[in-house]
């Protein structure tokens, strides 16, 4: 049984494009209020970013479940993470994959990441302090790349990293204008783009704290 709550959150899910069962089922139950901080927790179950450490920002939920759904992930991929920020998206990519690699620039948001996944007994990621705007070469190639800050271009590091007939997920553009969403696709000779939605997001940055 859901909670009124949690009924009109996936409902605000649902409005939002967020339309795939799997990726609703898995948002109905991760319990977002874990991971902001504990006075925001009421709040978790609005549809809105919300801050948290580090000066960085947990995703709108209905961004997390789109982003989610455009991977079309299945039990047997393996997932790239770059930006994990508070390991709500982790979570849920967890849900519905092998393994996620996840990297996370700083080292305290990365070590809470790493304790909450944990404490909600989600084995199956790897969650580490460092730049994955290079991307995570010793476990390369991935299924599937999810990037949760904003880059002015694909970088090539990652498109490298992707298998072909892999997809990743990115938003593109500068910090503070509009950014849009976009899904690569790569094919045996070329990659393809397609636009989806426009977000805004932090931007990814070189180099680890
Ligand atoms: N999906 C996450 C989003 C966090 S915001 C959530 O909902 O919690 C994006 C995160 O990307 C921030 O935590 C920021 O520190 C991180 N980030 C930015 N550039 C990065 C890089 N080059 N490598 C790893 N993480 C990066």
């Amino acid at each position: 049984m859901m909670t009124p709550e949690k009924e009109a959150f996936i409902g605000s899910l649902h409005d939002d494009g967020v339309t795939d069962p799997r990726v609703l089922d898995v948002m109905a139950r991760i319990p977002r209020e874990r991971f902001v901080e504990p006075q925001l927790a009421h709040r978790a179950y609005d549809n809105l970013p919300l801050p948290i450490a580090c000066e960085q920002t947990i995703s709108q939920p209905s961004v997390v479940g789109r982003m989610t759904q455009e991977l079309a992930l299945d039990s047997r991929m393996k997932v790239l993470e770059v930006g994990a920020g508070s390991g709500y998206q982790t979570a849920i990519l967890a849900s519905l994959c092998r393994r996620v690699y996840a990297l996370e620039r700083h080292a305290t948001l990365a070590e809470q990441a790493r304790s909450r996944l944990a404490a909600l007994d989600i084995t199956n990621v790897i969650l580490t302090h460092g730049d994955g705007s290079e991307g995570w070469p010793l476990h390369a190639p991935f299924d599937r790349i999810l990037v949760a800050a904003a880059a002015e271009d694909p970088p090539r590091p990652l498109l490298d990293q992707l298998k072909v007939g892999g997809i990743m997920i990115l938003p593109i553009g500068e910090e503070g204008s509009i950014q849009q969403l976009i899904k690569v696709t790569r094919g045996v000779k070329e990659f393809t783009y397609h636009e989806l939605i426009s977000v805004r997001f932090v931007p990814l940055l070189h180099g680890f704290r």
